[in-house]
């Protein structure tokens, strides 16, 4: 069952004022908006704990600042049995079954196989699946670092790959403290989160600041 092993409420953020990067204006607030972790257990205990959840959102934050689109985690439920390791697109795929609405669901598990190169691991990915009621969701490893759910969140609110150091959309961290989305993405996830307003995909779990 879906909620079977629902763990209890972990974390509620607060929705402090973040500091900015690159001196970017801050955007006007446009949406609140839930995170559901599933996260995947091995023995008797998740395989990341509340701090490993809230941290990752945190970061989310401050990046999303800009854009004026934040985040807040709402549950943190226990994932089916079974789905551990992810190693093939159908693994992946059947994680759509799981998936509720309103909110951004984001499964945490203890590994994730690049599907494209054998033996290699991933940290993160953003994946569509038509089992979603959806169509999209993020899986993370718990072998990835802070800023991954921002890099994979990217991808959710429709930004590729950036080539600049530093930008969250790199795989080259450039050094930079924290990394930032440029005016280009701000505005693209600008436009997702009014389209997922629109569309009721995503439900405001919260009045904007
Ligand atoms: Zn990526």
């Amino acid at each position: 069952m879906l909620l079977a092993g629902a763990l209890a409420l972990l974390v509620v953020l607060p929705l402090a004022a973040s500091p900015l990067a690159h001196g970017q204006p801050e955007a006007p607030a446009l949406s609140t908006v839930g995170i559901r972790f599933l996260v995947a257990r091995q023995g008797d205990a998740p395989i990341a704990d509340g701090a490993w959840l809230s941290e990752r959102a945190d970061v989310a934050n401050r990046i999303y600042a800009p854009a004026g689109v934040s985040f807040r985690v709402m549950r943190a439920d226990a994932l089916e049995p079974g789905h551990e390791h992810i190693v093939t697109r159908q693994d992946r795929n059947v994680l759509g079954s799981q998936v509720a609405p309103d909110v951004i669901n984001v499964f945490v598990v203890a590994s994730l196989a690049d599907v494209d190169v054998e033996g290699r691991a991933l940290r993160g990915v953003h994946w569509r699946s038509r089992l979603a009621p959806s169509g999209h969701y993020v899986i993370l490893s718990r072998i990835c670092g802070p800023t991954v759910l921002a890099h994979e969140l990217g991808h959710f609110y429709g930004n590729g790959h950036s080539l600049t150091p530093g930008n969250i959309m790199s795989y080259d961290r450039g050094g930079v403290e924290q990394p930032f989305f440029d005016v280009a993405q701000i505005r693209r996830i600008r436009s997702f989160a009014r389209r997922f307003q629109r569309t009721r995909e995503l439900v405001p779990v919260a009045s904007p600041r």
